[in-house]
């Protein structure tokens, strides 16, 4: 989808005051206030949509730099995914159209969802963060990925603090409501000037946003709630697993910050290649050399399989590269049921040496087959 225009979101010319843009932004925040349209993606894109023109025609530098380069000019302004609310400096003109204070109800719950996210967490542009995913490998052998496998790994990452359980906070007591926002997380200061009050709400700084404080520091993890550790994880590998596929082990990443959940952790697998072996998804193949008389007359071969021995009849008259397949004697397949098979491929190998006996034999041969040989 290209870009709407700026001053055609806001329904202005480009030569319009600021007086104009307010006035006319005003307008259109009214029309799509989230709390009069509930529920209504398309009002609350379009209210964001023109709340994002109104941060940049409102600034002297970001609307200049719009004028010039359009829409280029000024998307570095803005995060990777674009204008979001935390880009946003015009709350008190919000406020001001909607009356009533920014923290004191004058919003409703979905104007709050909308500017601080879904998160319960009303903590100004507070919210948990996740942690971040690690990532490993483990190398197993063909007949592990045959029968499937435990495998555990030591990864050094950030463990719980075990003498705060976490909180960060000596001896795991509860953090206290911050004292200076009174446990919302923002700070309203409002200021007098000639054309009326203006209130700009900010993270509060005492809490960082979080609404509470930690009277007493864990003196062993510093109040972060983590130290780095050793953990030793366990992984289950399923049977039939391939080379290079990845198992997401839920919640062992690296812990979240304050209070956000833990990464996952990613385990590439890798299978060693096998000495008789070479795998075909579900199928293994596997290389059996003959003679020429075995070719011929037909014979019985014991070959390997992933968990034992089987024997395969090879017929008269089999000729190279012949495949004989083993039905079952393959490995699992990962999703669903069944097992692949085992293909053994024919090699006819003609003898580079001979001895006399042998010549004499094959010459005989030759001679009642009509093979020429000078
Ligand atoms: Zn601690
Ligand atoms: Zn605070």
């Amino acid at each position: 989808m290209t870009k709407r225009d700026y001053y055609e979101v806001l329904e202005v010319s480009k030569n319009a005051t600021d007086e104009e843009i307010k006035k006319s932004y005003r307008r259109l925040a009214k029309k799509y206030h989230p709390d009069l349209n509930k529920g209504d993606k398309v009002a609350e894109e379009k209210f964001k949509e023109i709340s994002e023109a109104y941060e940049v025609l409102m600034d002297k530098t970001k609307k200049a730099n719009y004028d010039k380069y359009g829409h280029a000019g000024v998307n570095s302004q803005f995060g990777r995914e674009g204008f979001e609310w935390s880009n946003f400096t015009h709350f008190s003109d919000l406020e001001d159209i909607f009356g009533g204070g920014f923290g004191g109800g004058g919003f409703g719950d979905s104007i709050f969802d909308i500017f601080f996210g879904s998160s319960g967490q009303r903590g100004g542009t507070y919210r948990p963060q996740r942690g971040r995913d690690l990532k490993t490998g483990i190398t197993i052998t063909l007949e592990e990925a045959y029968s499937g496998t435990k495998k555990s790994i030591k990864m050094t990452k950030g463990l719980k603090c075990s003498d705060c359980q976490g909180t960060g906070s000596k001896g795991g007591s509860p953090p206290k409501i911050c004292p200076a926002c009174g446990g919302s997380g923002r700070v309203q200061t409002r200021r007098d000037t000639v054309f009326g009050t203006f209130a700009t709400v900010t993270t509060c700084n005492t809490c960082g946003g979080r609404g509470k404080v930690i009277v007493e520091k864990c003196p062993k993890c510093t109040g972060s709630g983590s130290v780095r550790g050793e953990k030793t994880i366990n992984i289950d590998i399923p049977k039939g697993i391939e080379d290079g596929s990845t198992l997401r082990v839920s919640q062992e990443g690296e812990m979240g910050s304050v209070g956000g959940p833990p990464g996952d952790l990613y385990v590439e697998i890798r299978i060693l290649p096998h000495k008789h072996f070479k795998r075909e998804g579900p199928d293994l193949v596997y290389s059996q050399s003959i003679g020429i008389a075995q070719a011929a007359i037909g014979c019985s071969l014991s070959v390997p399989t992933i968990d034992g021995k089987a024997s395969v009849k090879v017929p008269a008259g089999t000729q190279p590269d012949t495949i004989l397949r083993l039905k079952g004697k393959g490995m699992p397949k990962l999703r669903g049921f069944g097992t692949g098979d085992l293909l053994v491929k024919i090699k006819v190998e003609v003898p580079k040496y001979l001895t006399s006996e042998e010549k004499e034999l094959l010459k005989k041969y030759a001679q009642i087959r009509r093979e020429e040989l000078s």
